[in-house]
C-alpha cells in the first residue's frame, strides 16, 4: 500500500481532487439562480447522510467531495443568487473569490510578517485604502479579523484599556478587580454582538446606561446622560432593521469635550461613507475613537472579513496583543498585534481584491445600487398594501401587513416559496419582515420578482380567509 504521504503528494501533483472541487463549484455557480433560495425539506433531511462514525481507514478525497457536493451544496442557502435578503448577508465578487482561491492554496499563517510577508503587505495596503475611503484620521490603525463581532470586541477592549489608563489604572497588570468604574452608554438598539462583547469583557448588560432611540432606531441625543472621562459611548452606523445611522457629529462633539471614547459599530453601514450620495449619513464619524466594519457584507468580499479601526494604536495593541519570547517582530506590520487571533487566514487578500477590482467608483456604484434596489422594493411593497416602517436611507427595508398574525403568515409563505428568502423581527413590539439588499447579483428583475412573490402570498392568504 502506498504511504499516506505518497498518496497526498500524488494528489497535490495530479490535481484531480482540486479539479473535481472546481467542477462541483462551477456546477453550483451555474445552478444558483434555479435552486431553492432556502433548501427544501427533502434536501434538509438528506443532511442525515453526514451522521456517521469516523471510520478507521479514512475515505478517498474523490468520494468525500462527491458526498459534500451531492448533499452539502443542496443544503446551502442560495445567498450568492439575486433573491436572498436575509440578515445583512453579502455576496462574493468573482475577482475577490478568485483571489481567495489562490490564497487558499498558499495556506498562509497571517499573524506575523515572518510567517506571511504578503499578508503583512496587503494588510498595510488595505489599512491605507480604508482610511482614505472612510476619511479617517492619519493615526488610525486596522486589524483584520473574522467579522464585526471580533472587531467590536477588539475596539471595546481598546476603549476599556484607554479609559482605565486615563483614570490611572493599568488593566493589563491589575485586572478588573477594584478598577475604577467605567460607564457604558448605549441605546436600546445596539446590535447583539455589542451586547455579547459587553458580557465577555465583564461590563454586564445591567450596568449599561440605556439611552432611548427614536422611531428609526437612532440615539436620541438630547436623552444622553452627562458624559465624563469614564464613559464608553456605543453608536451604530446602520441599524440592522431600519439601516438608520446615529448622529455621530453631535455625540462625538459631546464625548470629545470630556475625553470619553466613542465606538461606532458600522458592520454594513460604514460603507455609506464611501459613496457620494449617502456619505451625509456618516457625517462626523471621523471624530470617534474606533470603528468596526465588515468586508463580507456591503463590500461583497467573501466571508471571514471584518476590520477593527482604531485612532489610538497604543490602546488597541496594548489591549489585545500577546507576548511570547518566540514571537518575532519585524519592522513591517505584524498583523497579530492588531487583533485577538494569532494563526489566521491571509484574509486581507480578498479584501484587497474586492477594493482593487471595484475602485472608488465601483464601490460607490455597487453600494448606491443597493439603496436604489431597496427603494424599488419598498415602493413596490407599499403599492400592494404593505406598511413600510423605515426611511429607506440605506439598504434595509422593514415592512408589515396589518396585524402580527398576517405579517407572520406572509413571512412564512414567502420563506417557503423557495424563490426568495428574508427574515422577520420584532419592531417596536410588533412583527415585521426585514429585507436587506446586499448582493451585487440583485437587479431590478429580482426585485420585481420578489414583489410578485409577496403579492402571491397575499392572494393565497385572502383565499384561505374567505374559503
Ligand atoms: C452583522 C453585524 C454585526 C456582527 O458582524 P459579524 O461580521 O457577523 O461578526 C455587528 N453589528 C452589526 C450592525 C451587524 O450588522
Amino acid at each position: 500500500m502506498m504511504s499516506l504521504k505518497k498518496k497526498m503528494k500524488a494528489e497535490m501533483q495530479d490535481k484531480k481532487i482540486l479539479n473535481q472541487a472546481r467542477d462541483h463549484a462551477f456546477e453550483y455557480i451555474d445552478q444558483i439562480e434555479e435552486m431553492d433560495v432556502f433548501p427544501s425539506d427533502k434536501n434538509l433531511k438528506n443532511l442525515i447522510q453526514f451522521d456517521e462514525e469516523l471510520n478507521d481507514n479514512g475515505c478517498s478525497g474523490d468520494i468525500l467531495l462527491n458526498k459534500l457536493h451531492r448533499y452539502g451544496s443542496q443544503a446551502t442557502v442560495a445567498q450568492t443568487g439575486g433573491r436572498y435578503f436575509g440578515f445583512v448577508n453579502g455576496n462574493a465578487i468573482p475577482a475577490s473569490l478568485g483571489a481567495k482561491w489562490l490564497a487558499d492554496i498558499w495556506d498562509q499563517v497571517g499573524g506575523l510578517y515572518v510567517s506571511s510577508p504578503i499578508n503583512s503587505k496587503l494588510e498595510s495596503v488595505c489599512e491605507e485604502w480604508l482610511k482614505d475611503l472612510f476619511n479617517l484620521p492619519e493615526s488610525t490603525v486596522a486589524g483584520f479579523v473574522s467579522g464585526t463581532s471580533m472587531a467590536n470586541l477588539s475596539a471595546i477592549a481598546a476603549a476599556r484599556f484607554q479609559i482605565l489608563k486615563n483614570l490611572g489604572w493599568d488593566i493589563n497588570k491589575k485586572g478588573l478587580n477594584g478598577a475604577p468604574k467605567i460607564r457604558i452608554i448605549a441605546h436600546d438598539q445596539v446590535h447583539a454582538s455589542v451586547k455579547r462583547t459587553l458580557t465577555i469583557l465583564g461590563f454586564g448588560t445591567d450596568n449599561v446606561e440605556r439611552v432611548p432611540a427614536d422611531d428609526q432606531g437612532r440615539v436620541i441625543v438630547e436623552a444622553l446622560p452627562k458624559l465624563d472621562k469614564s464613559c464608553i459611548v456605543l453608536l451604530q452606523a446602520g441599524n440592522v432593521n431600519t439601516g438608520a445611522f446615529d448622529n455621530f457629529d453631535a455625540v462625538c462633539d459631546l464625548a470629545n469635550e470630556v475625553n470619553a471614547w466613542v465606538h461606532i459599530d458600522g458592520a454594513f453601514g460604514l460603507w455609506a461613507a464611501a459613496t457620494k450620495s449617502m456619505s451625509y449619513l456618516t457625517k462626523g464619524m471621523e471624530k470617534a475613537s474606533s470603528w468596526a466594519v465588515d468586508g463580507h457584507k456591503t463590500l461583497n468580499a467573501p466571508y471571514d472579513s471584518g476590520i477593527v479601526l482604531c485612532k489610538h494604536p497604543d490602546a488597541l495593541v496594548s489591549a489585545i496583543h500577546a507576548t511570547g519570547d518566540y514571537l518575532i517582530h519585524s519592522e513591517h506590520k505584524d498583523p497579530y498585534l492588531y487583533g485577538p487571533e494569532m494563526s489566521k487566514r491571509c484574509r486581507s487578500v480578498e479584501l484587497w481584491a474586492a477594493m482593487k477590482y471595484l475602485g472608488k467608483n465601483g464601490i460607490d456604484e455597487m453600494i448606491t445600487g443597493f439603496n436604489q434596489r431597496a427603494n424599488q422594493l419598498a415602493q413596490g411593497l407599499e403599492k400592494i398594501g404593505f406598511t413600510i416602517h423605515n426611511d429607506v436611507v440605506f439598504n434595509q427595508v422593514l415592512v408589515s401587513y396589518h396585524d402580527d398574525e398576517t405579517t407572520d403568515a406572509i413571512l412564512n409563505n414567502v420563506q417557503q416559496s423557495g424563490n426568495m428568502w428574508c427574515g422577520g423581527t420584532i419592531w417596536q413590539g410588533n412583527s415585521a419582515i426585514r429585507l436587506s439588499v446586499c448582493s451585487w447579483m440583485t437587479d431590478e428583475n429580482d426585485i420585481a420578482e420578489t414583489i410578485n412573490i409577496f403579492e402571491k402570498a397575499l392572494s393565497q392568504l385572502t383565499k384561505t380567509v374567505t374559503t
